[in-house]
C-alpha cells in the first residue's frame, strides 16, 4: 500500500484536519500522480457536512485534481512519469456494459461509476479518497492531459466546475447566433 497525507473530515461534525492513510499500490492499468494543485468545490463542502447522504468517513474530499505522474502501470499507454495529469470526479467504471462503450461511464450499468472520494472502489468496500491529499492513484481511462502551457492552479477547477458547464453547451451545440436578437 502506498502511504498518503491529506485532510479529511472524520465525521459530519468536524473540521477537515491532517490524516495518514493508504491508497492501493499501482496496478497494470493504473497512473499514479503527484498532486499539485486541487479546486475547492462546494460539492466538497456539501458531502463532509452529508447534506445529500450519509457519507463515508473518515472523508478525503478533493474532485479537482492536477498534478505530475510518478508512476504508471505495464499496461498504460497513454501517460509517462513526469507526465502532468488531472481528474475529476469519477476513477473508475466497469467499462464493459452498454454505456461504459459509449464512453458514457457516469451512467455505468454496473452498480454506477465509482467516485473520486466518498464512493466504494470496484470492489464495493474500499473507500475512495479525493485530493486534498499528496498523491492519487487512478485508472488510465479517468486521467486527463494537462498541457504545460496552462497555469495548473487555474486549470483544476475546470476538472468539475468547468466541465459540468462545457459538456452541456458542447452536447446541445450551442453556438453565438448572430439572429437571435433581430
Ligand atoms: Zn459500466
Ligand atoms: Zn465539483
Amino acid at each position: 500500500m502506498i502511504p498518503v497525507k491529506g485532510y479529511a473530515a472524520q465525521d459530519p461534525q468536524t473540521d477537515l484536519a491532517p490524516w495518514n492513510f493508504e491508497r492501493r499500490e499501482v496496478g497494470p492499468y493504473d497512473v499514479q500522480f503527484e498532486i499539485l494543485f486541487c479546486g475547492v468545490c462546494h460539492s466538497d463542502l456539501h458531502q463532509i457536512k452529508n447534506d445529500w447522504f450519509p457519507g463515508i468517513f473518515p472523508m478525503v474530499p478533493g474532485h479537482e485534481i492536477v498534478g505530475r505522474v510518478t508512476k504508471v502501470g505495464d499496461h498504460v499507454k497513454n501517460f509517462k512519469v513526469g507526465d502532468l495529469a488531472g481528474t475529476g470526479c469519477m476513477v473508475d467504471s466497469c467499462q464493459v456494459c452498454e454505456n461504459c462503450k459509449k464512453d458514457l461511464e457516469q451512467y455505468c450499468l454496473d452498480g454506477g461509476s465509482t467516485q473520486t472520494y466518498n464512493s466504494y472502489e470496484r470492489d464495493g468496500k474500499t473507500p475512495t479518497y479525493g485530493g486534498y491529499s499528496n498523491t492519487i492513484v487512478v485508472r488510465e481511462e479517468f486521467v486527463l492531459h494537462i498541457s504545460d502551457k496552462l497555469d495548473l492552479a487555474a486549470t483544476a477547477p475546470l476538472l468539475c466546475a468547468g466541465i459540468t458547464t462545457y459538456s452541456p453547451l458542447r452536447h446541445w451545440k450551442v453556438a453565438r447566433a448572430t439572429n437571435w436578437l433581430f
